[in-house]
This record gives structure tokens, sequence and C-alpha cells, in this order.
């Protein structure tokens, strides 16, 4: 499609009236516009639609539209090559990039990998229909707005994956392992499944690791040494670190057993080692004291890094009752906490935060709106598998006709119906798991309300083990160095924060506020004000 030609009326002073048409003065903009194949036949959804809003926005607001980008999704072709150019057009402009106009959130991120792309180019983005702009130098409150609107998007597209992976229960009951290949293993596909298969570049890297191991000599460190040296890499081609290494060793896959969903199974994938050494490796692993206890049972276990080796800070009950947390490796210079304490660093490093009052307002109209879009995808997607689910039936049913007439014999019709069966019960399984993802979201979508206006309240009041859960949406990362805790804000709720978080701002220093640029300007005390939720209010 060619560049279009717009009306720059109301192109801003930049003393460029001269030229005509050749080269667009005013700001430069591209815009972005994109129909699923849901929405094709409905009203108001279409791209000339979504095209005239976008063109009278630029006309507004002294835009020349300099390029478009149209991504027509069909039932069958699921790449949008339009996004794929658009995000090579930004990157190849770098910092001369144009500004980005497109309708709405749900238009530019289908998905939470298209948010990352385009986040990673720092390119400013007009939401006209939202009225937000992003820009390095947007206010916190548009920020925080669009960040709201992301973590809900990325939300669903969790829930969606994770309701995916409980239908992989059954998978693991005939021994195969459900996931990703761990290294060492490759995905192949057999008889329409996939299942592991030995990797013949790494599998005996990965069994001479549990060799070394096991003869005492080396360190997780040694091992990580190794694993470089002798050119062992993980899936992308990075360097494994002894994270990695720590967590191949603790997988019995390897050994032909795994963990799915708090479940053991026997794998009836290949072994690359024997039952035995995997044992003497778990043993000697255990024989540290500081990798003992079942981390996963523990409220705030895997929550939080040690600070001097960034390992995982996992528990242990002491005298039978006591839950006390401490770094998982070898480093020993961190403290035992006990849990109590944790979970009142946690409160403490919440408590700076706080929404304000002009906020309130279209935080809650943002929260509705992705309550809209992910019920609008939940309800397409519904649709669809009912569609499948009677497409199948009527296959069924007409197969056993023709079975019973003699058109058929009794080997094509056995194979086409358990085939259909499959069909058949995979999507009437999608239909039950969609409506769980559907109680999910309204349930982040209440925590997040919640979080946001009252975050210490709420996580005062809970038992730790519910605490967890508000602070994984809460935070990205808490680091445990002499005794404290720091923490960092996950988006968008990092930017409802003082520059400073963490124990520090106890003592009444509220840190140097030019280190960062998203303070709210509205912030007038520390206290945090408390804005108890109406029902009402509530999203949904
Ligand atoms: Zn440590």
């Amino acid at each position: 499609m060619p560049p279009s030609k717009t009306r720059r009326s109301a192109r801003p002073g930049r003393g460029n009236h001269a030229k005509e048409a050749e080269v667009p003065t005013g700001k430069q903009a591209v815009l972005y516009a994109r129909v699923s194949s849901r929405e094709q036949e409905r009203e108001g959804f279409s791209i000339p639609a979504q095209q005239a809003c976008l063109k009278k926005y630029a006309s507004d607001n002294g835009f020349a539209i300099v390029q478009e980008f149209i991504d027509v999704e069909t039932a069958k072709k699921t790449g949008r090559t339009a996004f794929t150019q658009l995000l090579a057009l930004l990157k190849k402009k770098g910092a001369k990039a144009p500004v980005v106009l497109v309708e709405k959130t749900d238009r530019l991120y289908r998905n939470l990998k298209d948010w990352v792309a385009l986040d990673e180019m720092r390119v400013d983005v007009h939401f006209v229909k939202e009225g937000i702009v992003v820009s390095e130098e947007s206010r916190s409150s548009e920020k925080f707005i669009h960040g709201i609107k992301v973590l809900m998007a990325k939300n669903y597209v969790d829930n969606l994956s994770e309701e995916v992976k409980k239908g992989m229960h059954q998978k693991c009951e005939e021994g195969h392992y459900p996931g990703m290949a761990p290294i060492g293993y490759l995905n192949v596909r057999e008889g329409g499944r996939s299942l592991l298969a030995t990797d013949p570049e790494r599998a005996l890297l990965v069994r001479n690791l549990f060799d070394l191991y096991d003869r005492g000599e080396h360190s997780i460190d040694d091992l990580a040494e190794y694993a470089q040296q002798s050119g062992l890499r993980g899936k992308k081609g990075g360097l494994l670190g002894s994270a990695v290494i720590h967590n191949a060793l603790r997988n019995p896959l390897y050994a032909g057993q795994f963990h799915w969903g708090g479940k053991s199974y026997v794998g009836n994938d290949p072994a690359l080692i024997t039952w035995a050494l995997f044992e003497r490796v778990q043993a000697r692993l255990d024989g540290h004291p500081y990798t003992r206890g079942r981390s996963h049972d523990f409220a705030f276990a895997g929550l939080v890094t040690c600070g001097h080796c960034k390992g995982a800070v996992t528990a242990e009950i002491k005298k039978e009752k006591y839950v006390y947390y401490h770094c998982s490796t070898r480093c020993q210079r961190e403290a035992f906490v006990s849990e109590a304490k944790l979970a009142a660093m946690f409160a403490a490093a919440v408590r700076p935060l706080k929404l304000p009052e002009d906020v309130r307002e279209a935080f809650l109209a943002s929260l509705k709106d992705s309550r809209r879009d992910i019920e609008v995808d939940v309800r397409a997607r519904t649709v669809a598998a009912q569609a499948r689910l009677e497409r199948v039936t009527r296959l069924i049913n007409a197969a056993y006709e023709d079975k019973l007439e003699g058109r058929i014999d009794d080997a094509f019709f056995n194979s086409k119906r358990s085939e259909w069966e499959t069909q058949r019960a995979e999507a009437a399984e999608e239909i039950q798991r969609l409506t769980r993802v559907s109680a999910k979201s309204l349930d982040t979508a209440i925590y997040v309300f919640e979080l946001a206006n009252r975050a210490y309240d709420l996580l005062i009041s809970r038992e730790p083990r519910d605490q967890r859960r508000l602070l994984e949406i809460l935070l990205s990362n808490s680091v445990l160095a002499e005794g404290k805790l720091t923490v960092t804000f996950a988006s968008p709720f990092d930017q409802l924060t003082e520059p400073t978080t963490g124990p520090e701002t106890e003592n009444g220093d509220p840190g140097s506020p030019d280190r960062r640029h998203s303070v709210w300007s509205g912030r007038q005390d520390s206290n945090l004000r408390l804005l108890g939720p109406k029902p009402s209010a509530l999203p949904g």
C-alpha cells in the first residue's frame, strides 16, 4: 500500500512550509492497523475504519503519515508480516524512528512477545482510541495505565498456556515428559505427538556432568566451566551458568523419572544416566547443608535471590515448626531469616506504593477495558472450539452411517473414529479451559486493583502463602543481602513508587528522586493513603 498523503493543515511550525508532497513535514508517523480473522465481518473493526480513525488523529495532531502497515489475519496464516516489517523499519531507523500510531493496545500487541519487541525499540507509540502516549517522556500515569493493560494481557496469555499444561497431565501418565526437552534431549514428533529423543550432540556431555560431580572433586562452578570448554551450550547457544547446571543435576528425567504439576511420574523417555548415579549425585548435592528442603512448599521460596551469589533463597523448617529462609547455594554468606521477618520486610517494601487520586478513574477504566478485551477473546475461542466440536460430531455420525451401510470398512471407520474422538475431547476440554481462564483473569483484575490501591494493607492481612500470589504480581525481583530485602517492582507498579524502595525508606530518607525518571509529580506525603475499593467499583 502506498503512503497516503495527509492533510497537513495542522502541522506545527517548523519553518518548512514551501515544499510539497514528496517530503512530508511535521512529525513523521507510521500507522499500524490489524484485523483478526474473527473480527473481519464485524462492524467497527475493519481496516478502513481503523485507517480513518488514525488519519484523522494524525491530521489533528500534525503528524505526517509516511507509511502504513496493515495486517489482515486469516484463519490459516498466523504470522503477521506487516508487524514484522514495522519492527524492521523501526530498528533500521533507530533514534530517527517515526512515531507509531495505532488504534488500540490490542491492535499492536497480539501477545507478550510483540510488547517486548516493540518496547525494546523505545519508539513513541500513540494509542489513539485509548488516548495514551507511550514514550520515554510519558508521564508516569500514562505508563502506568498502559502497563496495566500489558500486565493483564500477559496474565491472560500465561493463564491460557497454564491451562494447556494441565492438559498435558495425560501425557505424563503415559510416561512421556510433556514439556520442552531439557538440555541433552530434543523434542521430536512421532505419530502426531511430541516426544523426547536423546540429543546426539549433547546427551553425552550431560552424562559427563553427572559423572564428574559424582567423583566429588568438582564444584558446580567447575562443571559450568567444563560445559563452556566442551561446547555444551543452551538451546539458543547461550552459556550455561551454575544455576542451569545445578538444575540439570537435580532433574530426575535424565534417570527415567520426572515431576510435572507437583506429581512424580515414571518416564518412558530414554534415560541418559542410571538411577543409582542420579541418587549418588542427589546425596552429594544434599550433603551440603544448604540444599535440603522442598522449596515449593514454602511461601516465599524461589521469590528471593541471594545478594552475594545470586542463588535462589529457599527455606527449611527448624525445630519442627519455624520456617527459616536462606541461600540455597554454597555461599553461606547470608544468615537465616525467619518467615515472619521476611514477610515483614516484604510488607515494608511495598509500603511506598501509592495510587494517586487523579489516576484512579483512568486506572479503573483501563482494567475494565482489559477485562472486556479478554472476554471478547475468550468468547471467540469458545465459539471456535464449539464449532470444531460440532463438526467432528457430525463426521463421526456420518461415518457411522457409512459403516452401517457398508460404504467403509471396519478398519477405516475405527481409525477415523479414534482420531475424531480425540479431536472432540480436545475441543470439549478447551471450552472448559477457557471458562477457567476467564475466571482467573477476573481474579487478577481484582488483585491488581486492590494491590494498586492498598498493597500494604492487603499484604499484612494475608497468610504468607497467600501473600506470595500478590507479591508475584507486584514484584519482579527481590534480593536479600546483609539481612536486608531490596525489591524491584514489576511493571506497571514501578510507576507507583518513590525512586528508593526497600527497607531504606523506613528510616525516613526519601532517597534522591533524580535517579529515576518516573516519579509521581503529584505526590506529597509519604504515608500510604488508604483507598478502600468499593465492591461496586471492581472491574467485571
Ligand atoms: Zn548466596
